[in-house]
């Protein structure tokens, strides 16, 4: 099976697609933690976005691009993959569809976490607080990050809605409420 799933920043895609790895063998493919990992081992690709991830603006599509076109034809992805935190834009849903074509695989749904935003920016505060390692979490961050979402990232939910991909659940719920609700919408 091979997912997206799209929300906000920290609507919960992290999670969730941590769970549906754990559970159904399918392979996370975190492009933030990526290049998170990119800027702690100080390569130069880290180097390059460090500032861009701590300004809460987007990599360009170029760079997601190449990232997520090798990993999806990893072996690992085999048995299926959920993509958290791409595409994020409709250039990069674009190339998606052309590199799922060129290798004969197909989306199986893209979910989205539906949210409140103040209340979601309340949530993403305080994991920056508990997580030392984001240099993103300030208040005035996460609130521009919910801007670029909204003006960069939100183009694509008619995008796959069109496609007949999306299925919405409600972010806003505990955990295990919102783990639910996604096995319900894929006939897990
Ligand atoms: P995330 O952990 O998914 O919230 O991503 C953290 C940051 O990484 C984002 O705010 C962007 O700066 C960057 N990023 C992650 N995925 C993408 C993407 N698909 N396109 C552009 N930038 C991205």
């Amino acid at each position: 099976m091979r997912l997206i799933l799209l929300g906000p920043p920290g609507a919960g895609k992290g999670t969730q697609a941590k769970r549906l790895e754990d559970l159904h063998g399918l392979k996370q493919l975190s492009t933030g933690d990526m290049l998170r990992s990119e800027i702690a081992s100080q390569s130069e690709l880290g180097k390059r976005v460090e500032g861009i991830l701590a300004s809460g603006e987007l990599v360009s599509d170029d760079v997601m691009i190449e990232m997520i076109a090798h990993r999806v034809a990893n072996p690992d992805c085999e048995k299926g993959f959920i993509l958290d935190g791409f595409p994020r834009t409709v250039a990069q849903a674009d190339a998606l569809n052309e590199v799922l074509r060129e290798s004969k695989q197909a989306l199986d749904a893209v979910i989205l976490m539906e949210v409140n935003e103040d209340e979601l920016l309340a949530r993403v505060a305080k994991r920056a607080e508990e997580d030392g390692t984001r240099t993103d979490g300030d208040e005035e961050t996460a609130k521009h990050r919910m801007n670029v979402y909204k003006e960069q990232t939100a183009p694509i939910i008619p995008y796959y809605k069109d496609k007949g991909l999306l299925k919405s659940v409600n972010g806003m719920l505990s955990i295990e409420e919102v783990a639910a609700e996604i096995d319900a919408s894929l006939n897990l």
